[in-house]
């Protein structure tokens, strides 16, 4: 279990149905160009970024698919050479096996049940193969059909920090986050989180003598 930031939420600073307001207008103009930091150009692209993020930096898959996304146009390209080729593209992201199978069942699948297109539901798109419910909100989120609040290791932490949750697993923070979040901001608001955590409420040491919401977070330091 990664660690939890449950506790350091300790200060009163009202309920969070009266914060979850202010926090996202400030944050949004604190951080106006939080956006997806994975580089895509299609939706195709999107989805193989996406899938191949698993376990590794953003950076580092951007790196990775500069050439691939060159060489691997269309679902068919996937399938058109041997597995262990397509393993040797995607080496550098890790789990390198795995994630070129998921690639191949994905785009198997694409092409059989989706006219070789990118499904937009949440229900579709968990059913390829390597595509896990973090996954499928990310691209339908991307696509503008966001049917979830996206939950990764900085808005689990934010999140908790915030008071916004006191859970640990996921898909309860995620539970928590949809009743809390008002739905026009389900795909920005964990952008938001992922920016400010990046550039100041970071794990370690958060930076609260500089973070604009600190008068409205229970974790505040200052
Ligand atoms: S950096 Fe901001 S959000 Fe993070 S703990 Fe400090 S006051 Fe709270």
């Amino acid at each position: 279990m990664p660690r939890s930031f449950v506790r350091e939420a300790r200060k009163r600073v009202g309920p969070k149905k009266l914060r979850i307001k202010p926090v996202i207008e400030r944050l949004a103009v604190e951080h106006a160009d939080a956006t997806i930091a994975l580089k895509f150009a299609s939706e195709l692209e999107l989805l193989v970024s996406v899938m191949l993020s698993a376990q590794t930096t953003d950076v580092n898959v951007n790196r990775v698919t500069t050439t691939l996304f060159q060489k691997y146009r269309k679902p068919e390209d996937y399938l058109a050479v041997p597995q262990e080729e397509l393993e040797r593209d995607i080496f550098a992201t890790g789990f390198y096996r795995q994630k070129a199978k998921s690639l191949r069942g994905t785009m198997r699948m694409l092409l059989e049940e989706f006219d070789g297109e990118v499904p937009r539901t949440l229900v579709e798109l968990v059913r390829l193969p390597g595509v896990a419910r973090k996954t499928a909100n990310v691209v339908s989120s991307e696509l503008g059909n966001p049917e979830g609040v996206v939950v990764d290791t900085h808005v689990r932490r934010l999140s908790q920090r915030l008071g916004f949750t006191k859970e640990e697993d996921p898909v309860k923070i995620e539970r928590d986050l949809v009743k809390l979040v008002p739905r026009e901001d389900w795909a920005r608001f964990p952008h938001l989180l992922i920016w400010h955590g990046r550039r100041v409420c970071n794990a370690r040491r958060p930076l609260c003598e500089d973070c604009v919401v600190h008068d409205l977070c229970p974790a505040s330091r200052v």
